[in-house]
């Protein structure tokens, strides 16, 4: 057992990613999975678990963003195909802290991410509730994706169905007769579930968010507070999806037989009752449920509900962005710095790639703290009018 200097060191090396970086197997051989739990844990042992999770999970190719805290741990990782099994058994043999972990894989295959971020973090999802006034382990019913959908589906009269997750989540997909807050916060979003649900504590409440942590979170706070029905979406919106996207290909490529004994839904009839995308917090930005596309270009309004962020790092702006405008504005977010930025670089790289044939380019302003931070909740239509207002003001 090393020592806790040595600790420190090897960690913090770990963490900046200085120990000699093995290649990693194509980004094509990977999958993405999500995993929470909610336990107490030692605040001592927080530094050792960090240590372990960033030698161990590194010898195992693993990518991602591991939060651990003294309530638990919620994580998002990529890891190699051919070593998901050893990644699981590593937690059921090494550590029986984490014996309720539920692993949930994402829709599509790929890495979804470029290093391994293991850190200790005082909350898992920020709501700025104290822990000690509510019972954080009086965790909601959790409905599978298949009871999920029987149940909403079979009900005579429209459900309280809580969306639990973010303005700029819901707004690219979400499921019918969902309530969806406007809220750029989590915190805001508790609030405002509070508010909706005063009142019905003898009333069912169901509740989703895109990985489940969210839910069952908020869902227990339901519960302390003596609401009896308080029922969740196991595994999120990402969940689903899958079981929407199994269902799909069963129904493509079973021919129905006559001796079906089970009880599970029919295949060749299950439609998705989540429309549009769901938001993911990597690289990705979202993953398809159905083709329904929701939003509208940020720039121009048409329909679209691609997120990117703007090119110029400096403006970071996560937005909806159409082809057309991107390529109109150099793939900024169309403000006049963030064009004049991007082509001033363009510019520059093209000039030095004349003299250097080798050179690979540069991003634009790289190293420099991003305006807006890539979840700083921002509003991109509020931030543009804002601009728009400015330059008006000014002329
Ligand atoms: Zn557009
Ligand atoms: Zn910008």
């Amino acid at each position: 057992m090393p020592q806790v200097d040595d600790l420190f060191k090897v960690t913090h090396r770990l963490m900046r990613n200085r120990i000699q970086r093995r290649p990693h197997p194509p980004a094509k051989d990977y999958i993405t999975l999500s995993f929470y739990q909610f336990r107490p844990i030692d605040q001592h042992d927080l530094l050792k678990i960090q240590y372990y999770f960033l030698t161990d999970l590194w010898a195992m190719d693993v990518v991602g963003r591991i939060y651990v805290s003294a309530e638990g741990i919620n994580a998002q990782i990529s890891c190699p195909k051919t070593r998901v099994q050893q990644f699981k058994d590593y937690y059921a043999t090494h550590w029986p802290i984490f014996d309720k972990i539920r692993f949930n894989p994402a829709m599509s295959e790929g890495k979804a991410f470029k290093k391994l971020h293991i850190r200790i973090k005082g909350q898992l999802v920020a709501d700025g509730i104290d822990n000690s006034t509510f019972d954080l382990y009086n965790e909601p019913t959790y409905l599978t994706p298949e009871e999920w959908h029987k149940e909403l589906t079979s009900l005579t009269k429209p459900p309280i169905l809580i969306d639990m997750r973010n303005h700029y989540e819901s707004t690219i997909g979400h499921f019918e007769n969902a309530i969806r807050p406007d809220v750029t916060t989590f915190r805001e979003n508790v609030d405002a579930m509070l508010e909706i649900c005063e009142g019905k504590e003898d009333q069912d409440i169901y509740m989703y968010c895109t990985g489940g942590i969210r839910c069952t979170r908020s869902g227990a706070l339901l519960k302390s507070k003596g609401f009896k029905s308080v029922k969740m979406l196991q595994g999120g919106v990402t969940a689903y999806g899958r079981y929407i996207q199994e269902q799909s290909k069963a129904a493509a490529v079973t021919e129905p037989t006559n001796d079906e004994s089970s009880t599970t839904v029919d295949a060749s009839k299950v439609s998705s009752i989540y429309k549009g995308k769901n938001f993911t917090f990597d690289k990705r930005l979202g993953e398809p449920i159905t083709d329904d596309v929701l939003a509208k270009c940020h720039i121009c309004g048409s329909v679209c509900d691609t997120y990117c962020n703007c090119t110029n790092t400096a403006c970071n702006l996560l937005m909806i962005s159409c082809p057309s405008c991107l390529e109109k504005h150099e793939g900024t977010c169309g403000s006049g710095s963030c064009v004049d930025m991007v082509k001033l670089l363009n510019e520059k790289q093209k000039n030095i790639a004349k003299d250097h044939p080798g050179f690979a380019g540069m991003k634009a302003r790289l190293g420099v703290k991003p305006f807006h931070e890539h979840r700083l909740n921002v509003r991109p239509l509020t931030v543009m009018e804002m601009r728009k207002n400015k330059l008006h003001s000014q002329q």
